[in-house]
């Protein structure tokens, strides 16, 4: 059995690559960037009026009551427009080129306008309210580096440049394994020694919450048949994420399956809880990827975000998430030599995010899941005091 940072060091020296694939732009929202992205244009592409009002010659002002006739108005996209008498304005509304010979604008608040002319209310300031062409960055520049995640931000950068169609990282094909002959399905009232299936939803959902779509299989606790669906699989998956069927019981078929269609055993068994029959390896023939969770739902849970996701993370984007520490509300001692991951629930107080401790009972129980936002983690025999800062594990979106 191996140390859980042990285990983590070699799921991450096993990321894969699934290539790369051309989206519209409209689809690339939450996926990783595979191309550096320039500006086409300078930022913004001309001298912007930013406030409805007039543009003048800066010059001509000769004190707070300056009056100038208005020559004309520009609209936002209109072309641009000259101001021929440098002692007259153009009204320019917001987003409209600023005009030839103009350098400052004055919003209508600070003005009066009447009968064709527009007087200054209050002292002016040469290039006020205007955004300069190439201010925020040059055309050529580099706006985007490959490896990045796509949000709501960078979309509008991608739209500015022109980018219709853009690369992106593919995302790898995921086989989502249940396993048990208790199990049956969401819509069957189970029988008295029947539960209901849990572990493939949960581990779906995690993966739209990713944006990554998965096929459900269930395999029944029968060897040959596990090892034809497992050998199906690796023709048509990336991934495979097992939920079961790894731990010590006499219908655990998973870990001989895998040894007998020649799946490398990286590791099986991790110095941790919940979680520690977890098996990883993987396919050299068809470069599947092995994630064998324990099926308690909680290990299950707990290590797909513990090792799946930072997994993940390597192999799209090429680095992990930096760690988060949240400050303890109460005391935790880990008397035992595993690494242990708590549930917890994060409170705000005073600025600072708190963490308190959930009471799970055990491995099976998933309400406790619903109560918590993530997992502290606590080294093997190591004392947390009141207010010690403690490693935490996301497990929904917080705050
Ligand atoms: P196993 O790892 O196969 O020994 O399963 C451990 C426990 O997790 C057993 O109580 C199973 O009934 C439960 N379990 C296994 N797979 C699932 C699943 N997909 N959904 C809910 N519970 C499961
Ligand atoms: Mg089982």
């Amino acid at each position: 059995m191996i140390a859980f940072e042990k285990a983590l060091e070699l799921v991450l020296n096993n990321s894969a690559s699934f290539g790369e694939v051309t989206l519209p732009l409209d689809k690339a929202v939450g996926r990783i960037l595979a191309e550096d992205v320039f500006a086409d244009r300078d930022f913004p592409p001309f001298n912007r009026a930013t406030k409805d009002g007039i543009a003048i010659h800066y010059e001509s002002v000769s004190n707070a009551f300056s009056k100038f006739k208005i020559q004309d108005t520009a609209a936002a996209g209109s072309p641009q427009l000259q101001l021929f008498n440098t002692s007259d304005c153009i009204e320019v509304m917001t987003g409209a080129m600023v005009p030839i010979n103009c350098d400052t604008v004055i919003m209508y608040e600070h003005l009066v306008i009447e009968s064709g002319f527009a007087t200054l209310l209050k002292p002016v300031k040469k290039g006020q309210n205007i955004h300069v062409k190439g201010s925020d960055e040059p055309k050529g520049v580099k706006v985007l580096e490959r490896g990045i995640q796509i949000s709501a931000s960078e979309i509008g950068v991608l739209a500015s440049v022109g980018k219709a169609v853009l690369k992106v990282k593919k995302n790898p094909r995921i086989s989502i394994v249940s396993t048990g002959d208790e199990l049956v399905n969401v819509h069957e009232f189970p029988k008295a020694h029947q539960i209901r299936k849990s572990n493939s939803h949960t581990l779906k959902a995690a993966l739209i919450d990713k944006g990554i779509a998965s096929e459900m299989v269930h395999i029944p606790d029968e060897k040959v048949k596990t090892k034809e669906v497992i050998s199906k699989l690796l023709l048509t998956s990336d991934v495979i994420l097992l939920s079961g069927g790894v731990s010590k019981g006499k219908y655990d078929y998973l870990p001989e399956v895998f040894e007998e269609l020649n799946i490398t055993k990286v590791f099986h068994k991790v110095r941790q809880r919940p979680g520690k029959p977890f098996w990883f390896g993987s396919h050299e023939e068809s470069k599947t990827t092995v994630f064998g969770f324990p099926g308690n739902p909680v290990s299950t849970f707990a290590n797909f975000n513990i090792y799946f996701l930072p997994w993940l993370d390597k192999s799209l984007m090429g680095v992990v998430k930096k760690e988060i520490t949240v400050i303890l509300e109460e005391e935790f001692e880990n008397t035992t030599d595993l690494t242990r991951f708590i549930r917890a629930k994060l409170v705000l107080k005073n600025g600072k995010t708190r963490a308190q401790l959930i009471e799970g009972n055990g491995s099976g129980d998933l309400t406790s899941l619903t109560k918590s936002d993530g997992f502290l983690k606590v080294p093997p025999n190591k004392k947390c005091i009141k207010g010690a800062k403690v490693s935490f594990l996301p497990t929904r979106r917080i705050l």
